[in-house]
């Protein structure tokens, strides 16, 4: 777990204020963060310029329990490396 400032862009009223900041709290305190549009997995502490995480849509991401690329890549996602 580490703590990093990235604000997510808010721009999705689909979903409600909780479930919003349940997803920064989540975004802030996860290690790796899945993209289920591209199906790919970043490691948000080894980020690359590639990886444009603030380009990722909220509907698009995906965090793991565990937090781990081990799961994330049984889940079916693919490094974005
Ligand atoms: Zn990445």
């Amino acid at each position: 777990m580490h703590f990093h400032a990235n604000i997510c862009p808010i721009s999705v009223i689909s979903i409600n204020n909780q479930e919003l900041i349940a997803l920064e709290i989540l975004q802030n305190m996860a290690d790796y963060l899945g993209d289920n549009n591209k199906r790919q997995v970043h490691d948000l502490l080894n980020q690359k310029e590639n990886c444009q995480i603030d380009e990722i849509m909220i509907v698009h991401k995906r965090y793991f329990i565990p937090d781990t690329f081990t799961q994330a890549n049984s889940e079916g996602y693919d490094s974005c490396i």
